[in-house]
């Protein structure tokens, strides 16, 4: 374990947030920083064919031991979320961590509580990482890359494990919804694979949000404020009157649970001249995301209609789908994963992520990839932290998952 987190800590330590409005993939130089790091690591290990693509990719082989047995392949994303800073992470270590209330050093203000977070106070006696206060800690996702690495190494040095070839691969951008732009899902050649980029332990992902972005664009007219009477049409007042006609009371995160769908405002910017509004909509079910593009659209109409002379715009792009249908063609990829976890003495929880990750992508993509648990909480927020033992369960989990991988034909 001490390994383990020794990886962690140095991995948490590179700055790798991505940048969402950028051309540039990845999206900030420090995720090349962290690959080469990760190359030079996987290299050290003897894994077999690695190397980082001209898309800051990094990937290699764990090599087979059972000639025969299927490729898989295990994922996790080198960038962090930019919800919160990732600069100078301060990583802080609390050893048999006592039950009580966590202050986090760099702003006191900051405190983590058990009576707030009920899965914090069942890991009393274990090892807690937490940040400062200050930043991010970054479990999303280097307590990932940390469990890979650490699996990877141990099944090097151990060919007693029957298994075919693991494919490991690094990604950038996840958070910003880029992760698997650059996956060429046919050169990895393998049947199954599983991002480790879960919450706590034991659970595994078979489902996730199908995913839209609506992006309002909104033009307006400006002039001088003393000469606009009858000729100014002010954008951010019809980016108000738009917003203020969004039905968040049913469709919105923050009135909905379960396995409702919403729209949510998320990012809202312009002058006079024009106001840009971005907007999420999301749903387990994707046949009612053209309905909510519909409810937009129609929104857009009553606004301008009442604005003649101003422009709406109102673009829907695809994102993600939810992976469950993509999982039933492959049913290996969750059983398996299901008796990795029984064999180290876990009863493993299904769960519907209300988000996406990389394998949403991927198994749209053909690789069906469910998201397992890597130890981490509270991800996008100064009070993440994370719990090692917790992570060296997801250690376990591989090692056996690649055995029972590795007796399948
Ligand atoms: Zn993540």
């Amino acid at each position: 374990m001490d390994q383990l987190l020794d990886r962690f800590c140095r991995y948490v330590r590179v700055e790798t947030t991505a940048v969402e409005v950028t051309d540039a993939y990845p999206s900030s130089p420090g995720q090349l920083t962290l690959g080469k790091v990760l190359a030079d690591e996987l290299q050290a290990l003897g894994l077999d064919d690695v190397r980082v693509d001209e898309h800051g990719i990094v990937a290699a082989t764990i090599p087979a031991t059972a000639p025969g047995a299927p490729t898989i392949a295990w994922f996790a994303h080198m960038d962090t979320s930019p919800e919160a800073s990732g600069k100078d992470v301060k990583p802080i270590v609390h050893e048999q961590y006592d039950g009580g209330d966590l202050v986090l050093p760099g702003d006191t203000g900051k405190v983590l509580r058990p009576a707030e977070t009920p899965e914090l106070a069942a890991l009393a006696g274990k090892t807690i990482i937490t940040t400062d206060g200050t930043t991010l800690l970054g479990a999303d996702d280097k307590a990932g890359i940390a469990v890979i690495m650490t699996a990877a190494a141990r099944l090097v040095t151990d060919r007693s494990v029957p298994r075919g070839p693991i494919r490991i691969v690094f990604t950038c951008d996840e958070e910003v919804g880029r992760g698997a732009d650059h996956i060429d899902v046919e050169a990895l050649g393998a049947v199954a694979g599983y991002t480790l980029d879960g919450e706590g332990a034991g659970t595994i992902e078979n489902e996730t949000f199908s995913a839209d972005v609506a992006v309002v664009t909104i033009t307006g007219r400006n002039i001088h404020p003393g000469l606009a009477t009858g000729r100014m049409i002010n954008a951010i007042r019809l980016a108000g009157l738009f917003l203020s006609r969004m039905p968040w009371q049913r469709l919105a995160p923050e009135t909905t649970s379960g396995r409702e769908g919403f729209l949510h405002p998320y990012v809202l910017e312009g002058g006079v001249d024009s106001a840009t509004i971005r907007i999420i909509l999301r749903s387990f079910d994707a046949g009612d995301l053209p309905g909510h593009a519909e409810i937009l659209r129609q929104i857009g109409a009553t606004v301008l209609a009442e604005h003649p002379g101003a422009t709406i715009d109102v673009h829907v792009k695809r994102q993600y789908r939810n992976m469950v249908e993509g999982l039933e063609k492959e049913p290996r990829a969750v059983a398996l994963a299901v008796e990795a976890m029984k064999r180290i003495g876990i009863e493993p929880q299904m769960h519907s992520i209300r988000g996406g990750t990389d394998g949403s992508r991927l198994t749209e993509m053909g690789l069906p990839t469910p998201n397992l648990s890597t130890g981490m909480h509270n991800f996008h927020s100064p009070l993440e932290f994370a719990c090692l033992e917790e992570m060296e369960t997801a250690v376990k989990v591989l090692v056996e998952l690649a055995r029972f991988w590795g007796r399948e034909k």
